[in-house]
């Protein structure tokens, strides 16, 4: 692979962005193919946009691809086709296909989607990356560059598309892009120069995707490539393998969340010592997220801010106006004394850890669903500190009961709704029931939007029930 390459590094002969009147594959039709498929051919490429589905099941967005010259085919991928692109754009959430392996053994220039929108973006990128975090730091960081007045986009694998960033208008030297990157998106990225790199964690996740821990950091690791030293690379203080990571890169390195570091809490305040500028003390209370996940959250994006120039005055309000996204540690409901919340994104152990120890009070854990691959151990000592009966669900029933069960009592439900009704009857006022299932949903449910629907849904439903059996009461 040509690591590190100068100005665009390409990983294989392909036409790169000399895409006018080239033969471009795109794959998956979903809101990134789409985006990225428009900007293909409006950079004078000829695009062919491929998916299993049928077209009812695909994005509105499709007639107008058609009507502005893309080729649309669906159902099963012809061979055909791959072989005789010269560049096949894959958007995440495509599984290695052995027609795209085919293409590319036959030399075919295969990216992700990110890297299409990179080779036109011109605006300084902050690129986000790490197993959890991502979407609560690139919303901070892309609202306080909003604040500040400065033309911003925040996406990438958080809503919009990057693709849909090019020619927009915060695609400007004087704008900014927060880019949300997954590792999947980095596998397939190769052009990506950040202005700030910020690598927020790292721990066992999508192991049965990328084999091991070492070879999904190294994915990770990606998010500093092609930095230089006027650059900066930002990771969490303290964490060996993140810093690791970064010095190998030639970015200036800069670190969040312990005292000594360039951002850290100190008593009532957060403290920013970027270099260069003066330190800048914030109160601490201007904080709305809860946990001490988010206090690092917030110390990150206050630090890459600090870098990329923006005022304070803008950190400060961005803090204060931000409550959080939904389904990480949300409050969706208090029936008879109980706190029910809602961290359905929590799909890995990492994440799941963060949220128990981020609760303020004792509760009911409901955990499970489709395996990840790696073990729930980690979460052994604050489960015997906060929670006092588990509750699971899904196909890592057997195995969260084997690692987990002989801590408090656990049992098993058959679906999401029995889970929180178990949850409800067992929890005891000034207690929480929290939904922190440490797998994915894929096993039950279309994604974790829906887990963390229904488990509100649910909710709803028992405090409904409290009011019916309240009022018949009296
Ligand atoms: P991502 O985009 O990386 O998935 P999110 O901000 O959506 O990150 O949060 C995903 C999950 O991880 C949520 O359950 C959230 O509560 C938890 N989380 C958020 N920040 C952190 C962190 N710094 N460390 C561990 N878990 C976190």
């Amino acid at each position: 692979m040509g690591d590190g390459a100068a100005g665009g590094g390409f990983d294989t002969a392909g036409p790169g962005r000399d895409v006018a009147g080239r033969r471009c594959a795109v794959l998956g039709l979903a809101r990134t193919g789409i985006g990225v498929a428009r900007l293909l051919a409006r950079r004078g490429a000829h695009v062919a946009a491929l998916d299993l589905k049928p077209r009812h099941l695909l994005p509105p967005g499709i007639d107008e691809l058609e009507r502005s010259g893309v080729r649309i085919l669906l159902g099963p991928h012809p061979a055909e086709e791959l072989r005789r692109a010269e560049l096949i754009v894959i958007s995440p959430g495509i599984p290695d296909l052995p027609e795209v392996a085919e293409a590319e053994a036959a030399g075919v220039q295969v990216v992700s989607e990110v890297e299409v929108g990179l080779w036109w973006l011109r605006a300084p990128v902050a690129a986000v990356t790490g197993t959890n975090g991502k979407s609560t730091v690139t919303t901070l960081l892309g609202e306080m560059g909003r604040r500040a007045g400065r033309p911003t986009f925040a996406g990438a694998n958080l809503g919009t598309p990057l693709a849909d960033a090019v020619d927009g208008p915060a695609d400007d030297p004087a704008g900014l892009v927060v880019a949300e990157l997954s590792s999947f998106q980095l596998e397939r990225t190769t052009s990506l120069h950040a202005r700030a790199a910020l690598l927020l964690n790292v721990t066992d996740d999508h192991l049965d995707r990328h084999g091991s821990l070492e070879a999904y950091a190294a994915v990770k690791a990606r998010v500093f490539r092609n930095q230089t030293p006027d650059d900066f690379a930002v990771v969490p203080a303290g964490d060996a393998l993140c810093e690791r990571l970064a010095a190998a890169g030639r970015a200036r390195v800069v670190r969040f969340g312990a005292p000594g570091s360039e951002a850290f809490a100190e008593g009532e305040e957060l403290v920013v010592r970027a270099p260069g500028t003066a330190e800048l003390r914030l109160p601490r209370s201007l904080l709305r997220l809860r946990g001490a996940h988010n206090v690092d959250n917030a110390l990150a994006a206050l630090l890459a801010a600090r870098l990329l120039e923006l005022p304070p005055a803008a950190m400060s309000a961005t803090l204060e106006a931000f409550t959080g996204l939904p389904h990480r540690m949300q409050l969706v409901g208090e029936v008879r004394g109980v706190e029910y919340y809602d961290d359905s994104k929590a799909t890995n152990v990492g994440a799941a850890l963060r949220a128990i120890e981020g609760l303020d009070r004792r509760g009911v854990l409901i955990a499970g669903g489709r395996e990840k691959g790696g073990s729930y151990a980690p979460l052994r000592e604050a489960i015997r500190r906060q929670i006092t009966r588990l509750v699971l669900i899904g196909e890592a029933c057997p195995a969260m009961r084997a690692e987990l069960g002989d801590l408090v009592p656990c049992e098993d439900a058959e679906t999401l709704e029995q889970a929180v009704r178990r949850a409800a009857a067992a929890a005891e006022p000034g207690q929480a029931v929290l939904l922190a299932p440490a797998c994915s949903s894929y096993d039950m449910f279309r994604d974790y939007l829906e887990r963390g629907n229904r488990f509100a849904e649910t909710v709803r439903e028992l405090a409904r029930e409290a009011v019916t059996e309240g009022a018949r009461g009296d």
